[in-house]
């Protein structure tokens, strides 16, 4: 847990009793401060009274500490929030009182997608190299419960966490790609890209940004931190070979600062698609701001294993294989999966985002079939018969899997579950919807070898 020195005696007032709100709640007081908890759902916990909002003190709390679930702005702000506006009340989140108290390297990833494959990259190639490094933040450990002992920290950071943050100044600021997400929560694509780009607000003079080009809403910041002349900016690319920055050329990784760097890409499942390659160019450039060696960058890129959820490939039963990317809850991420893939058996649906699945059309030609789940089933459904795509509504996850592997017998390479959408409508979480899949699968494995 990291100590907090500056709240001693202070009344902090936490808005959000999840994961993030106990670890701020454990490290406040742990460091002498006094803590209101309230939280929106009736919680009875063992350790800590949780209020209405409405049943605080407000005129005697110091500061609010908001988790990232908690609206700011949009669709409106949260009671909360609103009381700490009425009273003049700071608002920050987690990440400022880590900030606050840290000395440790920090580097942090933000993005719409592959945050966490790139954090998780990032630390273990730290770590292959000998460095003490841990990860967390969005992923994983909330960043006030890890430990102290360590020469790094790798932060993956999410746009509700930018948005909420004030102190900022990271020293390695990492923004791989921009594409429409969250927008209920940003009030629109502006304040969507306004969060993101706050990863680099208060640099200091050693900060280094790496910046994703391959979009339009990237590359435009790309330029506007160019033009401020942001102390180190290095470009990155899972498509080319940006100006004085690291991206690709056919199959070799090349830093235009240095030279050619040759990375073998078929070697490891992990390293297909642009948007892996645009995850290793910028776990690359973020490694060699930190004195990593190239040889030590190759032994933690190859002996990497890949995340659960994102294009794992979890059984290949009667030469089909089964492909878990349940975190791939928007198109763009949906996309990557489509690309890479032919004749695919495809899984998807939940709770709809905004953007839906338009931009996929492209891809239709190569889907044999689609078995819809979750409460976008019957809009989708509409979308698939004026794009002629066979489908059925499965209405579970459980039934798709079932008709998938029955249909595959007469068609289909893959079995691929990357539902475009978000799981709430029938699972806590994308983990515990990958993790169904996974079962699933295993079980009709083990049922078809008792056969
Ligand atoms: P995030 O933490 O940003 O959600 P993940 O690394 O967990 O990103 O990956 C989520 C989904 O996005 C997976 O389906 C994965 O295949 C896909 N993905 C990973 N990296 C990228 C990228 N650079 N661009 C687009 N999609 C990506």
């Amino acid at each position: 847990m990291i100590r907090l020195n500056f709240y001693k005696n202070k009344h902090v007032g936490i808005i959000g009793f999840g994961k993030t709100g106990k670890s701020v709640a454990d490290a406040l007081i742990e460091s002498g401060a006094c803590v209101s908890i309230c939280d929106d759902c009736l919680i009875c916990d063992a350790k800590y009274q949780i209020l209405n909002p409405s049943d605080l003190d407000w005129k005697s709390i110091d500061f609010l500490v908001v988790s990232p679930g908690v609206n700011l702005l949009w669709p409106k702000p949260h009671l909360a929030v609103e009381f700490a506006r009425k009273y003049s009340i700071p608002i920050i989140n987690d990440i400022d009182l880590f900030q606050q108290q840290v000395v440790q390297k920090n580097i942090c990833i933000t993005g719409t997608n592959g945050k966490s494959t790139t954090a998780a990259l990032v630390n273990h190639i730290l770590n292959c190299a000998n460095k003490r490094s841990l990860i967390g933040g969005n992923f994983g450990n909330t960043v006030l419960s890890l430990n102290e002992d360590v020469e790094f920290y790798v932060l993956e950071i999410s746009s509700y966490q930018l948005e909420s943050c004030s102190i900022l100044g990271f020293d390695t600021a990492v923004l791989l790609n921009i594409t429409p997400d969250h927008l209920v929560r940003h009030g629109g694509m502006i304040g969507y890209i306004a969060a993101k780009q706050r990863i680099f607000a208060n640099f200091h003079e050693n900060s280094c940004a790496i910046v994703g080009v391959d979009d339009d809403y990237c590359s435009e910041i790309f330029t506007f931190l160019k033009y401020i002349k942001y102390p180190h900016l290095i470009p990155i690319s899972g498509q080319k070979v940006p100006e004085l920055g690291v991206g690709w050329s056919d199959d070799k990784l090349i830093d235009d600062r240095f030279g050619s760097f040759d990375v073998v890409c078929d070697a490891n499942p992990m390293f297909e698609g642009t948007h892996n390659r645009q995850n290793i160019a910028a776990t690359y450039a973020a490694c060699i701001v930190h004195k990593i060696t190239k040889a030590e960058f190759r032994n933690g890129l190859f002996s990497f294993g890949g995340l659960e959820h994102r294009q794992e490939l979890v059984a290949n039963i009667l030469g089909i294989q089964y492909v878990n990317d349940s975190k791939a809850t928007n198109a763009d991420s949906v996309e990557q999966a489509l690309k890479r893939f032919d004749n695919i058996l495809w899984i998807l649906g939940g709770r709809p985002k905004e953007n839906g699945i338009t931009n996929l059309v492209k891809y239709f030609h190569k889907i044999r079939f689609a078995f819809l789940i979750g409460e976008v089933s019957e809009e989708w459904s509409q979308f698939f018969e004026k794009h002629n795509v066979k489908y059925e509504i499965s209405h579970t996850l459980e039934i798709a899997v079932k008709r998938a592997h029955e249909i595959s017998k007469n068609f289909g390479n893959v079995v691929l579950l990357s539902p475009a959408c978000a799981s709430f409508d029938q699972f806590k979480d994308f983990e515990e919807r990958g993790n169904c899949f996974r079962n699933l699968v295993h079980n009709l494995g083990k049922s078809l070898s008792h056969d």
